[in-house]
């Protein structure tokens, strides 16, 4: 087989948007091939005795995982490899399993509704708490620290692109004692480096920005720490939500162009919201990038840009909102975000989406077609022409 395709340690210092490109690929040998492999197998030749670090099973470990998982920690700023998942999900029910029997939770209001819906779960058997708190009011969420065993936190939030004051938050917890994890989902670490800013673990949807091309669905947690990734890999490896190869393989090939997607869909995200924000069939834009947005202050000062997600409250009732998704043409109704073709969806058609969500509030993902026309389809749709 190959040697292992690290970026070798001269390089080091290499800048994420050169990582994403170089990272992950078979060492430089004559005749190596330029991209890595996709290795399919379930199991691995042993050497007789039983050493903790062999590969063993391919519910343990696959090179092909190990390739995003060294790349996904590079663009952390982590000391250890990532772990790659089945799932964003599975990664934030690895990380939820690290709290003790009855912890208790601090989580946002208004987060990605399947961590909601599984920490309700467990909520619901007994096996924890959790208090909801307001992520932008960092006094709320200090309060509700003390005697939490978790800090759970998104930023910006989904869908109501809250920000969340980082640094202080994640000081205020490890003072305390409590763990910290953020679902970096949104920003991407291109953008936004919880880890930096003091936090324990960052989780990914690797299915949203890193893939970025809507065809695969993959999870990630990333941590410097040797004991909490123990736990972490240990709980993968016996719950067995372990990726396919070639969905690594593909997330790979897809984070290669990340840094081109993420410049390219921001700068629209950006240009779209200024336009949206005088729209007369417009109520109400959220969107860090906007000064003046709640968020637009805590949001320059610690992210690297402001994310490719907005939320848009037309004027009118859930009625003329559904009409306004239906009659896009360039944008796909679809749930989901961070692919390279922008995505609409009223999020409150889910039934466990917080009922704080404004009922007509849509999701827009905005991917990297000409601005040009995915303004249009939007002007088109909101001021009611074709419906
Ligand atoms: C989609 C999403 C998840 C869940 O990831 P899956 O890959 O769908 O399991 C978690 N957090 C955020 C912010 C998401 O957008």
């Amino acid at each position: 087989m190959t040697a292992r395709s690290q970026i070798p340690p001269a390089h080091g210092s290499l800048r994420p948007d050169t990582v994403v490109v170089a990272g992950g690929r078979p060492a430089p040998e004559h005749d190596a091939p330029v991209g890595p492999s996709i290795v399919l197998t379930s199991t691995y030749r042993g050497s007789g005795g039983l050493d903790p670090a062999d590969r063993a099973y391919g519910r343990y470990s696959n090179p092909t995982w190990e390739d995003v998982e060294d790349v996904l920690a590079r663009l952390e700023g982590a000391e250890r490899p990532g772990l790659l998942y089945a799932s964003g999900l599975a990664a934030v029910a690895s990380v939820l399993s690290l709290v003790p029997a009855g912890g208790r939770v601090v989580m946002p209001r208004h987060s990605y509704q399947g961590s909601l819906a599984l920490a309700a779960d467990l909520v619901s058997r007994g096996l924890l708490t959790t208090t909801a708190v307001d992520v932008a009011d960092t006094e709320e969420v200090v309060a509700a620290l003390d005697g939490a065993d978790l800090l759970w936190l998104e930023s910006p939030t989904n869908p109501m692109l809250e920000v969340a004051d980082l640094p202080a938050l994640l000081a205020a917890a490890r003072e305390r004692g409590v763990l910290t994890c953020v679902d970096n989902t949104f920003a991407t670490p291109l953008v936004q480096r919880p880890l930096d800013h003091g936090a324990d673990v960052v989780v990914h949807s690797v299915t949203k920005y890193l893939a970025g091309h809507s065809d695969v669905v993959l999870g990630a947690a990333v941590t410097s720490d040797a004991g909490l990734r123990a736990r972490l890999k240990g709980h993968r490896s016996l719950h067995g939500a372990v990726p396919g190869p070639f969905e690594a393989w593909l997330a790979l090939r897809g984070m290669r162009t990340l840094a081109l997607r993420i410049e390219r869909s921001m700068a629209t995200a950006g240009e779209l919201a200024r336009r949206l924000r005088e729209h007369p069939a417009v109520a109400q834009v959220r969107y860090p990038g906007l000064p003046g947005d709640p968020g637009h202050e805590r949001a320059a000062a610690q992210m690297d840009g402001f994310g490719s997600v907005l939320a848009v409250v037309p004027v009118g009732d859930v009625a003329a909102a559904e009409a306004v998704v239906q009659s896009l043409r360039v944008w796909t109704p679809a749930t989901s975000l961070g692919g390279v073709e922008s995505l609409v969806e009223r999020r409150r058609r889910h039934h466990e989406e917080p009922h704080s969500v404004p009922e007509t509030l849509l999701r827009l993902s905005v991917g990297i077609e000409n601005v040009e026309d995915l303004w249009e389809d939007l002007d088109r749709a909101l001021s009611g022409i074709d419906r």
